[in-house]
C-alpha cells in the first residue's frame, strides 16, 4: 500500500468561526476523524500538522522553507504528498515550492477548499479525497500540483481566478493534467516524466523581489520611488495585453535606470491566458530595447516566486539568473 503524509497548515479547510464571527483556524487534529472515508481508501496515511495554523495571506518565504523541509524529511518515507492549505496563496507556494524541489520524482498535491470542512455543502471533503486518491494514485504524477474542484493543474501555472465559486482555480496556458469525474482522467502527454535524477532542494530564497501592476496614470516618478527600496534584486512588471505599456519617456526612462543599476525587469501580462510578445506592439517595444526580460507565459505567482529561488541559488550570478528565467525549470513557460 502506498503512504501518504498530509501535511495540515491552516486555510478555510480546517477553520471555524470565531466569537467575533471571523473564520479562524484550528487544529482539528487527525483529518481521518472528521472524515471518516478516508479509512476507506487504498493506502496509509501519516499526517503531519504546523504548530501555527495559518491564513494563507500570512505564507511567507520561511513558510515556503519550512514546507519543503517537511517533505525532505519524509521523502524517503512517503510515496506523495497532500498539502492542505489556504486558497488566497496557494499558487504561490505551490509555484514556490516547483522552483524549490527539483527533479521531484512524487506527487506533491495542494488542495484546500472554499467551505470549511464542518460546513453542509463544503467543497472540502472531495477535494481532500480525491487529492489523496491522486496521491496514491497508479499513475505517478511526479510535480507539484494543485487540485481543486475536479481538475489537477500544474501548480506553477495556476491562479486562483474567483473567491467565491468551487472552482477557485484556472490555469489557461497549460491544459490540466488530470480530469475527474466518474472516471480519472489522466492528461498523460501533459504530465512531466519521472526525472532519473536523485531530489535537489533548494532552500535558500532572496526575497528581495517586487511586484508592479501598472494601471492608467502610472509615473516614472512613482516607480523611482519603489525602485529605491535598499536590497531590491528583481521586479516584475505586470503589463497590459500581449506585453505592453506606456511609452511616455519618463517612464522608460525610469524602468531603464532601474536595469543600469543592476534590477532585473520580467515583463508578465496582467491577462490570464496568452503570452507576451515584447517587440509585437509598439508599447512594448521600448521595454525590449532597454533590456526588460520577457516572461512569455508565466504567471505573477511563479515569475515572483522563481525570482526568489533564482536568486537565493545563485546570489552573485545575475548572468545565469537571466537566462534561467527564459527558460522551463519544471514546466513552468512554454518556450
Ligand atoms: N483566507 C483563506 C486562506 O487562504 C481562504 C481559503 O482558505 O480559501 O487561508
Amino acid at each position: 500500500m502506498k503512504k501518504i503524509l498530509i501535511i495540515y497548515t491552516g486555510g478555510t479547510i480546517g477553520m471555524h468561526k470565531d466569537h467575533s464571527g471571523s473564520l479562524k483556524p484550528f487544529d482539528f487534529g487527525k483529518v481521518t476523524e472528521q472524515v471518516p472515508e478516508l479509512n476507506h481508501l487504498n493506502c496509509t496515511l501519516h499526517h503531519y500538522a504546523f504548530k501555527n495554523l495559518i491564513d494563507s495571506s500570512n505564507v511567507t518565504p520561511e513558510f515556503w522553507q519550512e514546507l519543503v523541509e517537511v517533505i525532505k524529511k519524509n521523502y524517503s518515507k512517503h510515496d506523495g504528498f497532500v498539502i492542505l492549505h489556504g486558497t488566497d496563496t496557494m499558487a504561490y507556494s505551490a509555484s514556490a515550492l516547483s522552483f524549490m524541489l527539483e527533479n521531484l520524482s512524487k506527487p506533491v498535491i495542494f488542495t484546500g477548499s472554499q467551505l470549511p470542512l464542518g460546513a453542509i455543502r463544503t467543497d472540502a471533503k472531495r477535494n481532500l479525497i480525491t487529492s489523496i486518491e491522486l496521491a496514491a494514485g497508479k499513475v505517478v504524477i511526479p510535480e507539484v500540483c494543485i487540485y481543486f474542484n475536479y481538475q489537477l493543474f500544474r501548480g506553477n501555472r495556476s491562479e486562483k481566478f474567483t473567491s467565491s465559486k468551487f472552482d477557485a482555480f484556472q490555469s489557461l496556458n497549460y491544459p490540466a493534467l488530470v480530469e475527474v469525474g466518474t472516471d480519472i482522467l489522466y492528461n498523460s502527454a501533459y504530465i512531466a516524466k519521472i526525472p532519473k535524477k536523485k531530489l535537489i532542494v533548494h532552500n535558500a530564497i532572496n526575497p528581495n523581489i517586487g511586484l508592479i501592476r501598472i494601471f492608467p496614470g502610472i509615473t516614472g516618478n512613482w516607480m523611482e520611488h519603489f525602485f529605491s527600496n535598499p536590497g531590491l534584486k528583481a521586479v516584475v512588471l505586470e503589463t497590459y495585453g500581449s506585453g505592453n505599456a506606456p511609452t511616455d519617456k519618463d517612464f522608460i526612462n525610469t524602468l531603464q535606470k532601474a536595469i543600469k543599476k543592476g534590477i532585473l525587469i520580467i515583463n508578465v501580462s496582467q491577462c490570464s491566458g496568452g503570452r507576451v510578445e515584447q517587440g509585437k506592439y509598439e508599447t512594448s517595444l521600448q521595454l525590449k530595447k532597454i533590456g526588460v526580460i520577457s516572461g512569455q507565459d508565466l504567471t505573477t505567482e511563479s515569475a515572483l516566486t522563481k525570482l526568489m529561488v533564482l536568486f537565493g541559488r545563485f546570489p552573485k550570478d545575475i548572468n545565469k539568473i537571466k537566462k534561467l528565467m527564459l527558460s522551463s525549470q519544471s514546466g513552468e513557460i512554454t518556450a
